[in-house]
């Protein structure tokens, strides 16, 4: 039975070779090539928002859940709960509680943590308001199962990326977002653009905009998780992925919507 289990993961693992070649990471960025982009998971960036902006009210939380606070090792050291507040009539528009539940590590970097000494509920809330667009239209709804620090290290945002790929991988989660306010990260946001299921967690990292900004950001940057690509700049094409509108819109244009739909069984 084991020998069997071994040829098995051995022919699995031969069968994903062409998918990982194709699907080097590349990140996503004004000065991105499109001759890679073709060809599988790039890296894309975020311009910054105009202004710093934060919330002006609560978030909606989808699901009364017990947050996990890890220290630099990924040892649980307490739990802080998240109470659902979407059926007790606060927001007028109710989202759904997503029928995929899609776990999530957010960390923030020692920058952030620097800055705001109540970085773990502010980084749950960025990534709850990051989920509504993706509960409303996408029955997705990401939970943030637990919360750690990060150190950051990179000269720009793509490197910081790849340092929080490095720092995180292996970790049982569908997605790992970091936050920071490292000066080097010169995006507002930064994904890894996958082109099939990522062989692990999926990683993308956003600036300390303002709480308000930062969702939209993480909001952009969770969506190239998905596969998600820019849509053209002066098309007047509506979407979260067009940075135009990056900062302003609540919607995917359909072509967007299609992907996500197809796209969304990786994180199952
Ligand atoms: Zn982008
Ligand atoms: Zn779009």
């Amino acid at each position: 039975m084991k020998k069997r289990s071994v040829f098995f993961s051995l022919l699995l693992s031969a069968g994903l070779i062409p998918g990982l070649t194709a699907g080097v990471a590349k990140t996503d960025g004004h000065d991105h090539d499109h001759a890679r982009e073709a060809k599988g998971t790039y890296v894309e960036s975020l311009p910054k928002a105009e202004s710093f902006k934060d919330f002006n009210g609560k978030v909606q939380i989808e699901r009364t859940t017990v947050t996990k606070i890890l220290d630099e090792k990924g040892n649980v050291t307490g739990t802080k709960t998240f109470k659902k507040n979407t059926s007790d009539g606060e927001f007028s528009t109710q989202a759904s509680t997503g029928a995929q539940k899609v776990s999530v590590l957010a960390v923030a970097d020692a920058q952030y943590r620097a800055k705001y000494s109540d970085w773990q509920t502010r980084i749950v809330q960025i990534v709850e308001q990051a989920d509504v667009m993706f509960n409303r239209d996408h029955s997705i709804d990401f939970v943030v199962e637990a919360v750690a620090p990060w150190t950051s290290s990179g000269s720009n945002s793509s490197q910081i990326l790849s340092n929080l790929q490095r720092s995180f991988s292996g970790r049982n989660y569908k997605f790992v977002v970091g936050f920071t306010a490292n000066s080097n990260f010169d995006a507002g946001g930064i994904a890894y653009v996958y082109n099939s299921k990522p062989n692990g967690s999926a990683f993308s990292v956003n600036l300390d905009q303002g709480t308000a900004n930062t969702a939209k950001a993480a909001t952009h940057e969770f969506s190239h998780n998905f596969g998600l690509n820019h849509d053209a700049q002066g098309s007047g094409i509506r979407c979260i992925m067009n940075y135009d509108y990056a900062y302003t819109v609540d919607v995917w244009d359909s072509a967007h919507n299609s992907q996500i739909s197809r796209n969304k069984a990786w994180y199952q």
